[in-house]
């Protein structure tokens, strides 16, 4: 418990200014900074309860021998020069979810989720399934929700769902989980951590201080996971797409501990890598007497983190699916390794300089791209290469009427775009939402 502190919280995001406005009922004293100018009335809501807001590009000067202590945002670098003058004057400097988590009462049962991708997924699907069950659940963490909004209501007996980025492990200490799922493990985010083994030694602390009473729930598949994990105590649960685990995938069925649980039929998800994150979900749920009817009840219907693959309706024996998130060829890849039946693509977006090459040998069921935005010629070019007819044209809407024109009935229509969005939109978000409201009025 931080209390009768005299705190700097550096950076206004979302997790500074609810962990600041938490703080202040405890008689702490605080400082929030940002560098960027900020909203009028959420100055007035820092003041109205005495938190003193500084904008300042020199957080460095709010920082000296009477302050006690630092909570920073995840993103700050952590050589930013504030915390290096913090480190000199031996001021401890936490994130967020660190003070809050010793606010928490000790049996609350907590879930971590990390890993480089497939968090956001796995987090809903746990949340989701674990609400079937006896215990009240609250979700939070890097999926937008401080965890320090949600302390007030949380109590004794509790789950708590957190999704856990590595930029929010990095300054965690005394934070510990019941249940971690590491989901993957690959070299992203390597301009922030310097290398990757800092960047897997930082997602590593998502088993801090676990006994063997604690679960890790890891990917069998994933040599830099299994190497990580080696000298970890907490038991451990395996599970595998492609081999025989604790839970694996065998003749469409996910099995665990021998039982059958569900059909990937009776999923509407899709991809081996949404059923990896239905997996790690499904033990979780499985630890809290969740049943495997009401996993089929949530599994059959859920259709997905909004836009990542997300699936978004039928019309005349079409289905349509947003993957607007799919920024990068990494995640397009991941889309189109999802679908086995007849798919037109529909591509596109802000030049990043980056060939389209990789997508190569994923597009064998890609009947037809469809190209808008600043890629357009790159992505006819690609598609002429590999012999897939394709069309050009200016923006998403006339790419999606032009799709739905073209398409046969069995016809998976995809929009996973491997661009970044802002050439046209404000952000993957907008981008999503414009496709799924085109597709609704077809
Ligand atoms: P994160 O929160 O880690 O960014 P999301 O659940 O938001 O992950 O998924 C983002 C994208 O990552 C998806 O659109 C998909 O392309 C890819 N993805 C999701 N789950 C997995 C997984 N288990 N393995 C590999 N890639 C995945």
């Amino acid at each position: 418990m931080i209390q009768n502190k005299k705190i700097v919280v550096l950076g206004m995001a979302r997790s500074g200014t609810a962990i600041s406005k938490f703080l202040a009922n405890y008689n702490n004293t605080i400082i929030i900074s940002d560098i960027k100018e900020q909203e009028e009335s959420l100055l007035k809501e820092m003041q109205e309860q005495n938190i003193r807001v500084v904008i300042t590009s020199k957080q460095e000067d709010l920082i000296d021998e009477t302050i006690d202590l630092i909570i920073k945002n995840p993103a700050i670098q952590k050589d930013h020069i504030a915390l290096q003058k913090a480190r000199d004057l031996n001021i401890p400097i936490i994130n967020e979810m660190e003070a809050s988590f010793s606010f928490l009462p000790k049996d609350v049962q907590i879930i971590g989720i990390t890993g480089s991708n497939g968090k956001t997924t796995t987090t809903t699907l746990t949340y989701e399934l674990l609400k079937y069950g006896p215990h009240r659940v609250f979700l939070g963490g890097n999926i937008g929700i401080p965890l320090a909004s949600l302390v007030p209501e949380i109590k004794s007996k509790d789950l708590l769902v957190l999704e856990i980025s590595d930029h929010q492990l990095l300054d965690l200490y005394d934070f510990k989980t019941h249940i971690s799922v590491l989901t993957n493990l690959s070299p992203v985010h390597i301009d922030f951590h310097g290398t990757y083994e800092h960047y897997k030694e930082t997602k590593k602390k998502i088993f801090n201080h676990h006994t063997e009473e604690d679960i890790a729930i890891v990917n069998a598949e994933n040599q830099d996971v299994l190497h990580l994990i080696q000298d970890i105590p907490s038991k451990k649960i395996y599970f595998s797409s492609k081999n025989q685990a604790d839970i694996y995938l065998k003749d469409n069925k996910i099995i665990y501990q021998g039982e059958e649980i569900i059909s990937t039929n009776d999923i509407l998800l899709q991809g081996n890598h949404n059923y990896e994150n239905c997996m790690a979900a499904i033990v979780i749920a499985k630890q809290y007497g969740i049943t495997n009817d009401q996993i089929k009840e949530f599994l059959s219907t859920f259709s997905g983190v909004e836009h990542r693959l997300e699936y978004v309706c039928t019309k005349n024996e079409r289905s349509f699916y947003n993957d607007s998130k799919a920024t990068n060829n990494e995640s397009t890849i991941i889309a189109l390794d999802s679908f086995k039946k007849d798919t037109i693509l529909i591509m596109g977006g802000l030049d990043r300089n980056i060939p389209f090459d990789s997508l190569k040998e994923h597009l064998n069921h890609v009947t037809c791209i469809l190209s808008y935005g600043e890629t357009k010629h790159k992505i006819n070019a690609l598609a002429n290469e590999c012999g897939i007819s394709s069309l050009v044209v200016d923006t998403l809407e006339q790419a999606t009427k032009k799709a739905y024109e073209i398409s046969k009935e069995g016809d998976v229509i995809l929009f996973s775009p491997a661009c970044a969005s802002w050439d046209q939109f404000k952000d993957f978000e907008e981008r999503g939402r414009v496709f799924k409201e085109i597709v609704n009025e077809l």
